[in-house]
């Protein structure tokens, strides 16, 4: 997979690209990384990228004619599809879904906003307007890196085991189970006794049962979807059904 991001602060992304997973993929070759500064496009002076809003009104506005002659280069660098992301608050929030299928495009080509946004008329060469939550940040680079940490993990090779993304949380309908490491016993609080049994099967059924108890307590809205069976089901509505349940929504 190729990803190339545009931005006026490039500056942001070698630390994170460069480091721990991202930095292995790359260097495995699972994904190649380029980002671009915008103001390689602008044609002042000043090599300004922003201008006053028309209409009035606070801040500033990011200019289409960087973003056109960026995106229409950096497009040219590879034959392959790509597919033109624009980070913004207004767009699909991200979720493990998009991710796994946006992982599976050859290409992706991610712009940064600044300032109030961009001018509307860039939205006309973006494919997908992507948001990392309902809050506000000051610029688009840190849920850039989001997409990029997340879609990297799910190339082939780059985590260890293919399957450690089978199990994650969202991957399997539920969120996670309990995990637990060395020492079993810590400040009086010990690890499940199952767990250090060694009998798979039951590992497996605790960690299930585990995951749709968490769920229920945390995000029962995942359960709608999530695939049970009828024992399963009928233990997740007895989870959400307990009074003490009731009483934590309190
Ligand atoms: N005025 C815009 C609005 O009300 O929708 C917000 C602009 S924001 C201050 C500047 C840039 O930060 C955006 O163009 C976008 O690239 C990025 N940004 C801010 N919050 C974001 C979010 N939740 N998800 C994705 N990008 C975000």
């Amino acid at each position: 997979m190729r990803i190339d991001i545009i931005s006026i602060f490039p500056e942001i992304f070698e630390p994170t690209l460069g480091s721990s997973m991202l930095g292995i993929a790359r260097t495995k070759g699972a994904v190649s990384f380029a980002v671009h500064d915008l103001r390689d496009w602008t044609a002042d002076k000043h090599r300004s990228t922003d201008d006053a809003p028309f209409g009035g009104g606070y801040g500033m506005v990011m200019k289409p004619e960087p973003f056109f002659a960026a995106i229409e280069s950096v497009r040219a660098l590879d034959p392959a599809p790509a597919t033109v992301v624009l980070m913004c608050p207004q767009g699909r929030r991200l979720d493990q879904k998009l991710v796994e299928e946006l992982a599976g495009h050859e290409r992706l080509v991610i712009l940064c906003g600044r300032y109030e946004g961009v001018d509307e008329r860039v939205r006309s060469l973006v494919d997908i307007e992507l948001s990392a939550g309902d809050y506000v940040l000051t610029g688009g680079e840190l849920p850039a890196m989001m997409l990029v940490d997340a879609v990297t993990r799910l190339q082939p090779g780059v985590l260890a085991s293919e399957t450690a993304t089978q199990e994650e949380s969202f991957s399997w309908g539920l969120l996670e189970y309990p995990q637990y490491t060395r020492p079993a016993s810590f400040r009086g609080m010990d690890v499940p006794d199952v767990l250090l049994s060694g009998d798979h099967a039951r590992v497996d059924l605790w960690r299930r049962t585990e995951a749709i108890r968490r769920t229920a307590e945390r995000r029962p809205d995942l359960l709608d979807t999530a695939e049970l069976t009828a024992d399963e089901r009928a233990l997740a509505e007895e989870i959400l059904g307990s009074p003490e349940r009731k009483g934590d929504a309190l």
